[in-house]
């Protein structure tokens, strides 16, 4: 699939349109704070937003389970990276679970609703690209999803 300059801010912004609706529906809410330099990556648009996508998704499922309302979404750049993260307010993710996570068809969801294939094909697509993926536990709970990835031109 072909690689392109994509701003980071109008992927975000075109994931999150697509989460909106799901988000809706549990009562979630999601504030996006788009840097003032907008970083530009070296991409296919398609992919990078199944990430944008699946981590999101992945955000308000945890926030809805603990009946929390509101993920923060944001954007920086970090010397020849740009970064976006997720700061979600749902239960975290137990270290015991924390290796597996990103394994294919890992879930812990019991409603039918989890294949626990986002991560794993999340991190398959973010490899090609030089991404890194990451999950910390997050200021006053809740998980911080971090994406980082080769700011364009800056790719080794
Ligand atoms: P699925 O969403 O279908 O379960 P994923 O690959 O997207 O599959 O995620 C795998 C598992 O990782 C989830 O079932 C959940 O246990 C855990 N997980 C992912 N993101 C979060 C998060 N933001 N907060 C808590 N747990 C998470
Ligand atoms: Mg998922």
């Amino acid at each position: 699939m072909p690689v392109e300059p994509i701003s980071l801010a109008s992927s975000v912004d075109a994931a999150i349109e697509i989460v909106l609706p799901r988000a809706r529906e549990v009562g979630v809410t999601i504030r996006f704070d788009p840097a003032p330099d907008a970083p530009m990556i070296a991409v296919n648009a398609v992919r990078i937003e199944q990430v944008f996508i699946n981590l999101l998704l992945n955000a308000v499922d945890a926030t809805a389970a603990l009946g929390n309302t509101a993920i923060a979404v944001s954007i920086s750049q970090n010397e020849d990276r740009a970064v976006m993260a997720i700061h979600d307010s749902g239960p975290g993710i137990p270290d015991e679970i924390a290796e597996k996570i990103t394994e294919p068809f890992f879930t812990t969801k019991t409603t039918g609703e989890g294949l626990g294939l986002g991560l794993s094909i999340s991190r398959a697509i973010l490899e090609d690209y030089d991404g890194t993926l990451a999950f910390a536990p997050a200021r006053g709970g809740g998980t911080l999803t971090t994406v980082s990835l080769p700011l364009m031109g800056a790719r080794a």
